[in-house]
């Protein structure tokens, strides 16, 4: 294997060769990139299936169906993307042209993490071509099967100089952090966040963190209760719970409590049957480590649906729990698994409070009809992200930004946003020779009063 720093040492002279900058060199390698997908679609499938037991359907639509849609924006709006933003000029450059140019970075390092392993590294590599980077991609080595499908995808499609794929572990990722990279894109969680940052510092590498947390749902009393049953099942349950955008909890208004909770428990049986473990939309959970801690959880509270486990195949039923309070463990980190902790409220007021008392979340769903409730809950709750009457949905908008704030990360991306975060915004000004201010140079006598003058 070559060595990381000779290979990124190439890709930085390629780069200089300014070749990737070019629209129809990135326009061409964009659509490379799609038709490599297609091809290997049936590989990737067939990869996710093995390192988590994903569902073909819900592979396509989290993993494949997502970069399409992606990719094709991109494509379509690049252009206008890229042109340089014409500006007013100030008072001290009257008469001069002032544009904003966006250039790329040059080379970029993705790390991504293993719960969506094939999306969460090729939607930045998204970005980052847009933009007109090279890129090192270093997938994740908990999912081995998808690391070696992207491998073999990259390095067939791309030469190493533009794009590559570097396989391995916690070693190979701390060996790549020590590189000069020009751009840090990390996905993952918080501990190892802090250490991508940490490591960035040394060379002031600019960094995205795409982090986790605990992202809150509440359920108001004028909710529709019987939508938001099904539309948080199916946020909180796809991937078996393995989602940074999954509902963690749900604070429930107490007078339906038991309404929703019955609907929650109609809408499981519908969705799983009667022996979920054998549902082949259950995913597994990605090791035995993660396993154990999950199957910690269900010893506390109380079990209201679900609660079967596997560690042969290490599947966990969706499960709800009642009886829980912040002191509990489960509400002191990021579950990140099928167990949902239900928890009830009297006061909206109390929640916002506990809400906010947390640190800031990825997400945040709000279930309601009533808009003056919803603008009270997009005010003052901050957050990645919000859906009202929703979840997870979101992230799949190519208009919005997708990110993290305070603890949950910082940057964002996705369609153009994905474009400015892998580029510099480097302001340039056209000065005009037509005529000069003089009021600057030392030697006007007047200069204090027109200096004054203009500038109040
Ligand atoms: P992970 O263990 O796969 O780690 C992520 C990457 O970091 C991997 O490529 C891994 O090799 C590398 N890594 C691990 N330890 C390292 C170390 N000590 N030094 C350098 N690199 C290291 O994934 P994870 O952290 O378990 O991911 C789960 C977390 O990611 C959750 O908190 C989840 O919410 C978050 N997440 C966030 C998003 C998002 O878009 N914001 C998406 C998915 C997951």
């Amino acid at each position: 294997m070559m060595k990381i720093a000779e290979l990124l040492q190439n890709q930085r002279t390629f780069f200089h060769t300014g070749k990737t900058k070019d629209l129809a060199f990135r326009l061409e390698n964009l659509a490379k990139l799609k038709e490599a997908i297609k091809r290997y679609e049936p590989d990737i499938l067939n990869a996710l299936q093995k390192d988590l037991a994903r569902h073909e359907t819900d592979a396509y639509l989290t993993e494949i169906g997502i970069l399409y849609e992606e990719i094709k924006f991109a494509q379509k709006h690049l252009k206008k993307w890229a042109k340089p933003k014409s500006v007013k000029s100030g008072k001290l450059v009257f008469g001069a042209k002032s544009e904003i140019r966006y250039e790329p970075y040059g080379v970029g390092l993705i790390i991504a993490p293993w719960n969506y392993p094939f999306q969460l590294l090729i939607s930045p590599l998204i970005g980052a071509m847009a933009a007109g980077n090279c890129a090192i991609l270093k997938p994740s080595e908990l999912s081995p099967h998808v690391s070696k499908v992207v491998y073999q995808m990259i390095e067939g499609i791309f030469p190493k100089e533009y794009i590559t794929v570097v396989e391995g572990g916690v070693e190979i990722s701390q060996e790549l952090l020590k590189q000069p990279f020009d751009h840090i894109f990390y996905t993952g969680g918080e501990k190892v966040g802090k250490m991508v940052m940490k490591a960035a510092a040394k060379h002031l590498t600019p960094v995205v963190l795409e982090l986790g947390g605990k992202s809150p749902t509440i359920v108001d009393k004028d909710a529709d209760l019987d939508l938001a049953a099904k539309r948080i099942l199916w946020g909180k349950f796809i991937n078996a719970g393995q989602t940074c955008i999954a509902p963690d909890y749900v604070m429930v208004q107490e007078e339906v409590k038991e309404v929703f909770v019955r609907k929650l428990q109609h809408y499981l049986l519908e969705f799983y049957g009667e022996d979920p473990l054998e549902n082949v939309r259950l995913g597994k959970i990605v090791n035995d480590r993660h396993f154990e801690r999950l199957q910690g959880y269900l010893d506390e509270g109380v079990i209201l649906y679900g609660g079967q486990s596997d560690p042969d195949s290490r599947k966990i039923a969706p499960t709800l729990l009642d009886g829980i309070t912040w002191d509990n463990s489960v509400m002191k980190e990021e579950i990140f698994g099928p167990i949902l902790p239900i928890l009830p409220f009297v006061h909206l007021k109390e929640v916002i409070e506990q809400v906010t008392n947390q640190p800031k979340p990825l997400a945040c769903y709000f279930f309601s009809t009533d808009n003056s409730k919803q603008e009270l809950i997009v005010d003052t709750i901050s957050c990645g992200g919000m859906t009202i009457n929703d979840c997870v949905v979101h992230i799949s908008n190519p208009n919005l930004p997708f990110g993290g704030v305070g603890a949950s990360g910082m940057g964002s991306y996705h369609g153009e946003h994905g474009f400015h975060c892998f580029s510099h915004a480097k302001s340039v000004v056209y000065q005009t020779n037509r005529f000069d201010f003089s009021f600057r140079y030392p030697n006007y006598k007047n200069a204090a009063r027109i200096i004054r003058a203009i500038f109040k």
